[in-house]
């Protein structure tokens, strides 16, 4: 019959081909696990708001209206939990539309001490109540041109400033530091809160993952912030990471490609 060579050279091919169908069921089947998860997540995210406000609203409905003190907490908690569903409901939207690349990136020059500036701004209220002091360190007067989306960019910063602000320490410190090499500027968001124990620091860009999760829906999280985070500096190519150490404090980094001030238009 020949030689066996050409039985074994089928034999090798069919094995290979096996091997590869079988890798491709396994992420076909590691992706179906991971959306039943991502659902199962979200409905159980969705109903705790939606009792609540049901609960609050129902007790009014039953008598609790009638003393007017009653009424008033009733409602505020009701509306607490309703403003909380928006946000949740806000940041899945943002999720899902960047997963699918339904948004797009908008990169362009900008200047991110300014932006850094622009958003203490913001937080400035929320920073107050925690007695909390909000610095740039950053060299005096200097521009720190980079490509970037300013929105997303600026909702980055939002995110981790707002983090630091609400799992940092009454009368804390949130310092925004930036840094210019060759090619980038490095960006670090540094509080001096109870830290994030190495175990959790691997886990917190996953969607809903909470340290401490009651705690963490008593600061008004949706548990979607870190993940959102995460989406947006990888679209910019970049990585953010995370360091810490528990009882003095955690630092956020990632860093953009630097650019030159765009010319000024004129308009002649
Ligand atoms: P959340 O909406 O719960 O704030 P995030 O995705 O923004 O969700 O953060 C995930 C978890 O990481 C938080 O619940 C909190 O436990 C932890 N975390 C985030 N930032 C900090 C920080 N600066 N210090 C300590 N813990 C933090």
């Amino acid at each position: 019959f020949g030689s066996i060579e050409p039985i074994r050279k089928i034999n090798d091919e069919m094995m290979r081909y096996a091997s590869k169908k079988e890798q491709e069921i396994d992420e076909l089947k590691r992706i179906e696990n991971y959306r039943r998860e991502f659902l199962a997540d979200i409905s159980h995210e969705l109903k705790t708001p939606i009792f609540a406000a049901q609960g609050f609203v129902h007790t009014l409905l039953d008598g609790a209206a009638d003393d007017p003190e009653v009424r008033d907490q009733f409602l505020k908690k009701a509306a607490k939990s309703l403003d909380g569903l928006e946000a949740l409901v806000q940041d899945l939207i943002t999720l899902s539309q960047m997963e699918t690349g339904y948004i797009t990136m908008k990169i362009k020059p900008l200047e991110i001490s300014e932006l850094i500036n622009d958003i203490f701004e913001q937080l400035e209220k929320k920073a107050q109540k925690r007695n909390t002091t909000l610095k740039l360190d950053s060299k005096p007067d200097k521009k720190y041109w980079v490509l970037g989306d300013v929105n997303r960019i600026g909702q980055v910063l939002i995110n981790l400033i707002e983090n630091a602000i609400k799992y940092g320490n009454d009368n804390g410190k949130v310092i925004v530091g930036l840094e210019s090499s060759k090619d980038f500027v490095s960006i670090t968001v540094r509080d001096n809160g109870p830290g994030i124990a190495e175990e959790h620091q691997k886990r917190i860009f996953e969607r809903f993952y909470r340290i401490d999760k009651s705690r963490s829906k008593d600061k008004g999280g949706t548990g979607l912030g870190l993940a959102i985070v995460k989406q947006i500096i990888d679209a910019h190519g970049s990585k953010i990471t995370v360091s810490s150490k528990i009882g003095r404090g955690t630092t956020f980094e990632f860093r953009l490609e630097k650019t030159v001030a765009p010319l000024p238009t004129t308009n002649s």
